[in-house]
């Protein structure tokens, strides 16, 4: 009896579970040689010829068009981490493979799928028991954020700049967004601008938008702002309908055009007299309006985009108003200072201080597009991780001290663990081996020395991670040498791989329709 259609194809049993590891490995470990300090970037080309240089895990394995429905359940695994935590993406997406390469020795072993499963998240929880004994003792000041923020950025793209001065900037903000219920993410944004050398990166106290002075002659910097946001066309009303004049004298053409200037200076001199130095208009101005606003000092921006406006708003507390005779002085917004700046084929508003000062923007510069696009993506990782690790105050080492530690944990907790599923439970312990190993192999150690280095240091009681500093790769504390990640980037890492590798070997049976 046939109960699928005669196209669709059915893999089951081994060879189901089978091809399914062998594409997630297939993910993992196509972005391994890019994870720690030492790892490499990516090209990516897509079919349009658009090129993408990168060392992020969660954007290669985005832009690399993954087809395979395993493979994709690892890709998920990044993008979670990305968006719960925002770094440590390689880091899930390699435990994960090297989860599922375990459980393929597992099965081969003839140890059931079930038992692999209920072995990887009983290793899980001893993993998370291991995490919390990781945490540093110590407060995290504004040193260790820095730590944090620098550790996130080494390896990665970030042009001349050092990633330590990048992370005074990252730590700044992030302190800027903070107030007694937390950290206000959403509040910074990056805004990139190529033309200058990434040195130019700097902090505004406020937001950045695209956005252009309707008039040349119009003030390139107004203080002291009083900001009005319109959905207004200040121009004269050409109605829905069209019209048709007769006129059959000069005296009548005259007074048509008076009366249409006697509009437009209407609606200038209504706006001039407002008090409003600085107009963010969503719809057109007219030239004879702008210009005439450009001689009063004041500084409008015209087909202002509709998020851009909404940013505005927030930023400086203004009303959007949609008719010009509703205007009222309570409607303005507030800034210490706004202006008009030309990059190029570019122009950009920014609006800083006063009231706008409660958001801020990383006002990324660098010479190319490829370079501005790493280093945002650079420093989103970073302020995600500054934030995070201020917002649960809580710290462990990096450079692959704490899944040694992990790992170690696991195997002495095994020993009490019955049957077939001891087994599960030390391979668990044997794929986390995966990051230090890995950090070996991408400085040029040899990784097997490395992990019996680092094993015999932390059984000798010390926290012992493989760190890269300079020229040189040494076994320390991670911790005296500033490498530093959040707690919660490891404890997601380890969850979202955990998941996505134990759903990947439950799947016996794969019916895909043509
Ligand atoms: P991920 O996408 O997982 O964040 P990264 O390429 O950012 O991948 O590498 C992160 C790893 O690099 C973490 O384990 C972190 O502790 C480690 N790391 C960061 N800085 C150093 C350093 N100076 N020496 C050794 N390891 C480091
Ligand atoms: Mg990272």
């Amino acid at each position: 009896m046939f109960i699928l259609s005669e196209d669709s194809q059915r893999t089951q049993g081994r060879d189901a579970q089978s091809s399914n590891i062998m594409a997630g490995k297939a993910v993992a470990e196509s972005v391994r040689t890019t994870l720690g300090p030492r790892g490499m970037d990516k090209m990516l080309v897509d079919s349009g010829g658009e090129v993408v240089i990168t060392n992020d895990g969660a954007t290669i394995l985005n832009e690399m068009d993954i087809e395979h429905p395993a493979a994709q359940m690892l890709v998920e695994v990044a993008d979670s981490q990305e968006e719960e935590v925002g770094d440590g993406t390689t880091t899930a997406a390699v435990i994960a493979g090297n989860l599922l390469a375990e459980a393929e020795d597992l099965i081969e072993q003839d140890v059931h799928a079930t038992t692999i499963v209920e072995g990887y998240h009983e290793a899980a929880e001893i993993a998370l028991e291991a995490i919390a004994e990781q945490v540093s003792q110590d407060a995290v000041d504004d040193d260790v954020l820095k730590q944090v923020a620098e550790s996130s950025m080494t390896g990665k793209g970030t042009g001349g700049l050092t990633a330590e001065s990048l992370a005074e900037t990252v730590v700044e903000a992030i302190r800027h967004v903070e107030d007694d219920e937390g950290v206000h993410r959403d509040n910074v944004t990056v805004h990139t601008q190529i033309g200058a050398s990434s040195n130019a990166t700097e902090l505004v106290p406020g937001i950045v938008i695209d956005e252009e002075a309707a008039h040349d002659a119009m003030p390139g910097e107004v203080e002291d702002a009083s900001i009005a946001v319109l959905d207004v066309e200040l121009g004269v009303r050409t109605g829905d309908i069209d019209a048709e004049y007769a006129i059959d004298s000069i005296d009548q053409l005259n007074q048509a055009i008076d009366a249409e200037e006697s509009e437009v200076r209407g609606y200038a001199e209504t706006l001039a007299e407002s008090g409003a130095d600085v107009v963010f208009t969503t719809d057109d101005v007219d030239e004879r309006i702008s210009s005439f606003l450009a001689k009063e000092g004041v500084l409008v921006f015209d087909n202002v985009g509709s998020s851009d406006a909404r940013q505005i708003v927030s930023a400086t507390g203004a009303n959007r108003v949609g008719a010009l005779e509703d205007l009222e002085e309570s409607d303005f917004g507030a800034a210490d200072r706004v202006r008009s700046q030309n990059y190029g084929d570019d122009d950009l508003a920014f609006v800083e201080g006063g009231a706008a000062a409660e958001a801020v923007t990383v006002f990324v510069r660098g010479g190319t597009e490829h370079i501005v696009d790493e280093l945002e993506r650079a420093i989103g990782d970073a302020l995600d991780v500054v934030s995070t690790a201020l917002d649960s105050g809580e710290v462990v080492p990096g450079a692959g001290a704490t899944e040694i530690a992990i790992a170690d944990k696991i195997r002495s907790e095994a020993a009490g663990i019955e049957g077939r599923k001891q087994l599960a439970v030390t391979s668990f312990a044997d794929a986390l081996d995966v990051v230090p190993r890995t950090l070996a192999t991408n400085t040029g150690q040899d990784p097997i020395d490395t992990l019996v280095d680092l094993r015999a240091a932390h059984e000798g009681g010390e926290r012992a991670g493989l760190i890269t500093d300079g020229e040189t790769v040494t076994i320390d504390d991670p911790f005296e040498y500033g490498v530093v990640d959040p707690a919660d980037v490891k404890r997601e890492a380890i969850q979202s791989a955990t998941e996505a590798a134990t759903m990947i070997v439950r799947i016996d049976d794969v019916i895909a329709a043509e």
